[in-house]
């Protein structure tokens, strides 16, 4: 037997018990003749007391850091006591050592601060997983994906795995693919997610489906973002927008209080994707804290009369004019809000730069363009900001996305600042009603800003089902870069992150094929790619709808970190590669032939 106990268990009360125990170790210590050894394993860590006869034995002075060893012996009160660790009250007397492995001396410590950098913990990832930090990321991942399972079998869901090698499923992402051997010339995309097997389950009559899942997404890897991610992915029939976020907000409810023990009372905030936009400037507000902005000017469109009227070129000319107010920040000094001019002027923030009024806590008001404004002009922004004496009001002005865009940046710049962004604290939020379209600059034309299968609002589908296409009018929809026409698609929102997306799904194939075409997708386009789900939809499909979580984030959100490669085993860095394994690599001849590939010299 290689062990008794484990590393992480025995106390006090099993003093005078004949224990045998295995592990790393991670210390070994010489005092005088006599050897302390910590003895680490998945469970913790105990000490190995071996006396000046068992120490002079060369095997045991031969003994260095991360060496698998067994040891044998008496439990016994320690008289030097250690309270931070479990097993601090006790040592193992050991009359027994044996080597099980040996091991090259670690490129970094194995301990919680270690002085290992990315790079080198990513290649020797194995040893960087010994590390409490990072194991009990895995072991909290491993409890949300068990708090999950739980809840949603007690819900009558079911487990169905879906296939990988597929064909493309279009979530906005580039596919990866793999060649088939064979059907030569021909090519498996993974899957950017199950979203067409979940639907074809729900028309087969499951009812209710999840999966925690793989899922493949070509993408250029801005921050902490992985090729390979995984999502809880759910379908259900039968229901509408109401029951989707009944029964998920019970699930997140649910895994904080079985992980984290919190108790989230209540329903989850709601909030359309509109006033999203308005009042925070972004489509998932991080809502710890109260600051809103306030609009100003939005589009050419004043709507403070002190603005309306003025002369201040910066503000005449800008098409949005937005402003936060920043609790007691009155009294920053020119450094400070020098500091903050700079970081609007940022390339990532791209605002030429920033005005500021100081509302101070003796209620006068000072401004970076007094010249152009009085006090009582002021005032006005000061009341629209909601601000209060001693707060400092800061105003960006110019075009309306890139406006919108910093000024939410910098909320959470300055909420960071402040201290508001606690990750101990958690704020729920669903954003509902997001536009159905969204326009890609880049290729002119309109794309599903959720995907091609979420469903219009219902008042929205006469619309689209008389237009053909639908949105043949890009301009129009152009002024209303918030378009007109709504999803019945749902975000969950967790202190700023997106957690989860879903929607409710077109189970018509009529309804299916304007989508489609709306989307620039033609007839025979739509057949050869999704022929297999709007036939589906002529056999009886159930009304329907889902959502997915994505699971690496919620567990580091959970974990109160803002990565989320310290949750996943083995992630890739930020060029897609596996440097451990050493992924991707070259393939030998003989696989290229047999694929029937060449590869051009680059
Ligand atoms: N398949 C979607 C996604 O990956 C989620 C959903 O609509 O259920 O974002």
């Amino acid at each position: 037997m290689f062990r008794t106990h484990n590393c992480g268990e025995l106390r006090i009360t099993d003093a005078g018990q004949e224990v045998t125990i295995s592990g790393w170790i991670q210390t070994i210590r010489k005092f005088g003749g006599i050897t302390f050894i910590d003895l680490r394993d998945r469970y913790g860590i105990t000490q190995l007391l071996i006396d000046e006869k068992l120490s002079e034995d060369p095997a045991i002075g031969g003994l260095g850091r991360e060496y698998v060893i067994q040891a044998k012996g008496t439990v016994q009160e320690r008289s030097n006591k250690n309270p931070q660790i479990a097993t601090g009250d006790i040592e193992i007397a050991a009359n027994k050592v044996n080597i099980l492995n040996s091991s090259l001396v670690p490129p970094f410590t194995i301990q919680d601060e270690t002085d290992g950098g990315d790079d080198i913990r990513m290649k020797y990832r194995f040893l960087d997983l010994r590390r409490n930090a990072v194991k009990k990321n895995l072991l909290l991942r491993h409890e949300v994906s068990s708090a999950t399972r739980r809840y949603l079998n007690g819900q009558h869901f079911v487990e169905v795995e879906t296939p990988f090698l597929i064909k493309s499923t279009p979530e906005g992402a580039r596919d990866f693919v793999v060649p088939s051997r064979m059907n030569q010339g021909e090519f498996y995309a993974l899957p950017q997610s199950p979203q067409t097997f979940k639907q074809l389950l729900m028309v087969s009559g499951f009812d209710r489906y999840y999966q925690i899942v793989k899922c493949f997404r070509d993408e250029d890897l801005r921050a902490d973002r992985q090729p390979e991610f995984t999502q809880i992915d759910c379908e259900m029939s039968f229901v509408e927008q109401e029951d989707i976020l009944q029964m998920f907000e019970g699930l997140i409810k649910n895994i904080f209080k079985e992980v984290k023990n919190i108790n989230i009372p209540g329903q989850v905030p709601r909030i359309t994707w509109e006033d999203a936009m308005w009042n925070y400037g972004n489509d998932k507000p991080d809502t710890r804290f109260e600051i809103k902005l306030a609009n100003l000017k939005v589009k050419g469109k004043c709507f403070l009369e002190s603005i309306k009227e003025n002369e201040f070129p910066v503000f005449q000319n800008a098409e949005t004019i937005l402003s936060i107010a920043i609790p007691d920040a009155a009294s920053y000094t020119r450094k400070q809000t020098d500091e903050l001019i700079d970081w609007v002027k940022r390339p990532q923030i791209g605002m030429g730069g920033l005005a500021f009024i100081k509302y101070n806590s003796d209620n006068t008001l000072k401004s970076s363009f007094d010249k152009f404004f009085n006090e009582a002009q002021l005032k006005t922004i000061a009341e629209k900001t909601n601000a209060q004496p001693g707060d400092l009001i800061l105003i960006l002005a110019g075009k309306e996305e890139r406006t919108r865009k910093a000024i939410s940046d910098l909320r959470l710049f300055m909420a960071g600042r402040l201290g508001l962004r606690n990750p101990e604290e958690f704020k729920l939020l669903w954003v509902t009603d997001f536009p159905l379209f969204e326009y890609d600059e880049e290729n002119n034309r309109w794309v599903a800003r959720h995907h091609p299968f979420t469903s219009p609002k219902p008042e929205d589908i006469e619309t689209m089902i008389q237009n053909d296409p639908a949105i043949k009018d890009a301009e129009k929809y152009l002024e209303h870069p918030y378009a007109d026409i709504k999803a019945n698609a749902y975000d969950m929102v967790l202190n700023g992150n997106e957690i989860g997306g879903g929607s409710i799904r077109i189970y018509q194939r009529e309804l299916q094929e304007k989508m489609f075409a709306a989307l620039g997708i033609n007839k025979e386009e739509a057949q050869q790619k999704f022929g297999f789900l709007l036939g589906a939809f002529e056999y009886g499909a159930p009304p329907h709808g889902g959502i997915a979580f994505g699971f690496d984030r919620l567990c580091a959100i959970l974990g109160g970190s803002e990565s989320i490669r310290d949750f996943i085993a083995f992630p890739k860095n930020n060029s897609g590669r596996d440097v451990m394994i050493n992924a991707p690599s070259v393939i030998d001849e003989q696989q290229l032939k047999e694929l029937n590939l060449t590869i051009k010299e680059k």
